[in-house]
């Protein structure tokens, strides 16, 4: 799987001690030009050379031992207990077919386990690394899997590190190396003098090493090691990362075996000491009926349903674009009761426009969609619009050139006429409307070639650019939030030049452009004294000068409409956070339908109230705007303080701890970093809000499913369990042997319960409140259920059984009409069990879920084996049923249908009559 070819390494590549090396020298030993990069030929050669850049993967547990650990089942135990012990009262064929059944049992649990493992294997590598590579003098993003030695990579806050790099160019990078060296505060790193040769990993500040997390900044540097040649490959820490296959709720389902080993232990012991003490059997007889009920009792498939359901939910949920990174985030999507959102791309399209300009003096229109560089700008003036030439407004070519030079986007015609963004889509947009106005990027940018910039970053929600001219003038163009370009400008660009700032008036005009849920950013200048060559936060700090207003719109995605209608019925808050401004959110949260967009709360308002006053509102409105990822995080806690299970979506790097301390954080897989992601419980590969409400909708599906499987199979071992009890209460021979028992729960789990992991989810799972965290997974209702049901079995199948035994025919008839009856009475039940509440309408009978028709075909299949094949007679003591008794069996099995419709019916006529007597 590595592609590792076992040729010699080269020796340069194979050295350590980078770290103490010059970055040229570093360069000069792994034959590259740290500014142009390895050529395609050489990468091709050093790839055969040094094999693919991944982990060897930790060696798995052998097939051997994941079947042996199958058996290590406190229920398992007990069966084989009882095996032994029957071995020892010599009763081979009991114990043959109980070890047998035991062993049949275990492999279908680890091949099933081992499909499910794949399956979540597979889903796990979609989210693989990606690096941003140069080569042969251009940047590319490649797969980090491709990386060789030599190769320069680029670093920015929120990636992964792909491979161990000797950096040769940061700008106030951060590293947090503490997968590395456990030490959590993030490392400053530069690319600067060589360090002692002895240094330890933590001090070696010129490196970054494969599997850390940028968390600041920028960097580059060169490959020096690959895969398992560096540091992470060496103490193969990523091998504790893999996740094991275990959630809370098989936890809990392990806490319930051993509690009903307890309680089997106590029932057998005490119907062997009534039997034996009271009613007079034999030792050897109640020794086997206290086995029979032990077997009885004992749900062995069970844990693998339960698995088998979390699987299917997991891969479900990936076909819809989420990807579930730990198990346990299954159950408790199910729970959610509030969902926060960033806007941008999530429920808005992120496809931007620019559709209105606003300077000192006018305010233009721009007519056009999406990033096709067609339109034209029209002067709005009371009310009405003029087409106008761009080119008569010197503001408007300088409000445009700032727009094309402060970005770093492009824009590229795609298929039928539709252009596609290439970077930040807010800046393709301001890029399309510069193309609009007549500019072109390539003269525009050889006019005034970029000398430095700050980049974009949510925290200080601006990006600035250094430029000059031929004629040596430097200028600094600046774009970003309005109101925090206009702290920073002192002047606004005026009758060609610069004059005061008339704060009153851009406010009003904010105001304006926002309340039509458009997007915001304003657009300013600043020709500082020449020959500077870097840019610094004091350059643009002051003194700039306002250009003017761009207004962009960005439609919502229509799939997130419907799902926040899908999320209010089912009970669950949808609350907006955003980046943005808050009249823009509040007009866009309310064109989406959200529930309460009377008022946004701001990011400054947050850190004015305190936590009573900020839990009360957090809770009563639905828009929060211009947010920062610490304001998410108080958000987040307050919030679950107040009893609420909180999803929470994020990208940034800031936003890791919102995410890690939400119930389910949600990270963007287009958008969002590596930090991010890693943080998150949930990974939406298309970014899209309408997979969170997809994925509530399976998680809620998945617990109603185990929840109905744990219903469907606890009656059938209280049913045979109750026929046990009720025989030796009777002084009645058993009417089902041990490994018949057996037989039965084998067959029914393998098919019938197996049925229940694939049911759909019902049609009015959305439609529900969501389900209470605390409440355990087997509520009052559902012992009911199983009690009710056991009991409904014992009457069938102890009937029939007396029945037959009073008209006289030979016990293996008896007991193998007792065993068929069992077994169509659980056919029915399956239909039943198909919904826990709902009543099952005709024809969901047959549709719905092939899976039961398939499952019903085996058993019938397995049934006239166990009932006609003469050496399952020697091996199950079974014996042909007289054709004449199937009709009435049929019809008698029928009873546990209708009984059970009729019990869910009672219980929607009660709810109902509660539901008006609270009305009233
Ligand atoms: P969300 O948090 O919902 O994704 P958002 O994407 O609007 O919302 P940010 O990306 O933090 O949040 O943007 C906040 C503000 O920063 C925007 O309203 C805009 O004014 C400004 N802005 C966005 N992108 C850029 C950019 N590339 N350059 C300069 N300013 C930008």
């Amino acid at each position: 799987m590595s592609g590792h070819k076992k040729l010699k390494p080269e020796p340069a590549a194979r050295e350590s001690g980078w770290h103490a090396m010059e970055a040229a020298l570093v360069a000069e030993k792994l034959g590259v030009e740290p500014a142009v990069g390895l050529d395609r030929e050489e990468w091709r050669q050093r790839r055969d050379r040094y094999g693919a850049n991944i982990l060897t993967p930790a060696r798995k547990k052998g097939p051997l031992l994941r079947f042996l650990l199958q058996f290590h089942n406190v229920l398992i135990y007990v069966l084989l207990g009882a095996a032994a012990v029957t071995l020892l009262m010599r009763h081979w064929l009991d114990a043959g077919v109980i070890f047998g059944v035991v062993v049949v049992n275990a492999l279908i649990g680890f091949i099933q386990e081992g499909k499910a493992e794949k399956a979540l294997e597979a889903i796990r590598n979609m989210l693989s690394l990606q690096a941003m590579v140069l080569r042969e003098g251009k940047r590319l993003l490649i797969a980090a899997e491709e990386l060789v030695p030599g190769d320069v990579v680029f670093l920015q806050s929120g990636d992964k590190v792909p491979a161990d790099l000797r950096l040769f160019k940061t700008r106030e990078l951060r590293i947090d190396e503490a997968s590395l060296t456990g030490e959590s505060l993030p490392s400053e790193k530069e690319s600067g003098p060589p360090v002692a040769a002895d240094a330890a990993i933590g001090d070696r500040n010129s490196m970054a090493y494969s599997g850390t997390l940028v968390t600041y900044g920028q960097g580059s540097g060169v490959v020096v090691a690959t895969g398992d040649y560096t540091e992470l490959g060496r103490i193969n820490k990523m091998l504790a990362e893999v996740p094991p296959l275990t959630t809370r709720l098989l936890i809990q389902i392990a806490a319930f075996g051993r509690k009903l080993t307890v309680a089997i232990f106590a029932m057998a012991g005490i119907t062997f000491a009534f039997g034996y003490l009271l009613k007079g059997f034999g030792a050897d007889e109640m020794f086997l009926a206290a086995v029979g009920l032990a077997v009885a009792a004992i749900p062995e498939g069970l844990p693998a349903i339960i698995t088998i359901t979390l699987a299917l939910g997991v891969q479900a949920m990936a076909g819809r674009n989420a990807i579930v990174r730990r198990l346990p985030a299954v159950e408790t999507l199910g729970s959610v009761t509030i969902i926060c959102s960033d806007k941008t791309g999530t429920l808005t399209k992120n496809e931007m426009t620019v559709q209105e300009v606003v300077t000192a003096e006018q305010a233009f229109a721009l007519s056009g969609i999406g990033y096709a560089p067609r339109g034209a700008f029209s002067l709005q003036k009371n009310g009405e619009g003029e087409d106008v030439s761009p080119q008569d407004f010197p503001i408007l070519t300088e409000i445009c050139r700032a727009a094309l030079l402060c970005n770093d986007s492009r824009i590229v015609p795609g298929n039928d006429e539709q252009w596609q963004a290439n970077g930040d889509p807010t800046e393709a947009a301001l890029l399309t409307m510069a193309l609009k106005a007549g500019l072109e990027s390539e003269t525009v940018q050889g006019q005034f070639p970029r000398t430095d910039l700050i980049p974009f970053e949510s925290e200080h929600k601006f990006m600035a650019t250094l430029h000059h001219d031929h004629e040596g003038r430097t200028m600094i163009y600046l774009k970003g939030a309005p109101e925090v370009v206009l702290n920073m400008c002192d002047g606004q660009w005026e009758k060609g030049e610069s004059r005061e700032l008339d704060r009153a008036y851009w406010e009003e005009q904010q105001e304006r452009i926002a309340a039509r849920g458009q997007r915001l950013l304003a657009l300013a200048v600043k020709y500082p004294e020449g020959g500077r060559r870097e840019l610094g936060f004091a350059d643009v700090r002051e003194g700039m000068t306002l250009l003017g207003l761009v207004g962009i719109i960005d439609p919502p995605r229509e799939e997130a409409v419907i799902a926040v209608a899908q999320c209010r019925s089912a009970g669950i808050r949808v609350k907006m956070i955003t980046g943005d401004h808050a009249v823009t959110a509040r007009a866009v949260a309310a064109r989406m339908g959200f529930a309460a967009t009377g008022e946004a709360i701001s990011g400054r308002e947050i850190e004015g109230m305190d936590d009573s006053t900020l839990r009360q509102k957090a809770l009563d409105v639905d828009v929060f705007a211009r947010v920062s990822p610490e304001h998410k995080l108080r958000l987040v806690r307050l919030l679950q303080e107040a009893g609420e299970v909180v999803a929470m979506t994020g990208d940034g790097v800031n936003d890791a701890p919102a995410l890690k301390q939400a119930d389910v954080g949600v990270a963007m897989g287009i958008k969002g970093t590596e930090v991010a992601k890693e943080a998150a419980e949930m990974v939406l590969t298309d970014d899209n809000f309408a997979a969170i409400a997809h994925a509530v909708r399976e998680g809620r599906t998945v617990y109603h499913n185990i929840r109905k499987s744990i219903t469907f199979i606890l009656p059938t071992n209280g049913g045979q369990a109750g026929v046990v009890i009720a025989a030796v209460l009777a002084g009645q021979i058993l009417p089902i042997t041990p490994v018949q028992i057996l037989w039965v729960n084998m067959v029914t789990a393998v098919t019938l319960a197996l049925a229940l992991a694939f049911e759909p989810p019902e049609p009015d799972v959305m439609e529900q409140p969501p389900r209470d965290p605390r409440q355990g997974l087997l509520d009052g209702f559902l012992i009911w259920r199983i009690f009710f049901v056991s009991m409904i079995m014992v009457v069938g199948v102890f009937g029939f059984f007396v029945w037959k035994v009073e008209q006289g025919v030979d016990v293996a008839v008896a007991r193998t009409t007792a065993v068929n009856t069992l077994i169509l009475f659980q056919i029915y039940y399956l239909y039943n069990s198909r919904s826990l509440h709902h009543r099952i309408r005709s024809l969901r009978l047959f549709y719905g879920n092939r899976y039961v028709l398939i499952a019903i075909g085996a058993v019938i299949l397995l049934q006239a084996l166990f009932t006609y094949a003469p050496f399952m007679h020697h091996l199950f003591g079974t014996a042909p049923v007289a054709g004449g008794d199937w009709p009435l069996m049929i019809l008698a099995a029928s009873s546990v249908f209708f009984l059970v419709e009729g019990e869910k019916w009672l219980w929607l006529r009660i709810g109902q009559r509660r539901k008006i007597q609270d009305g009233n």
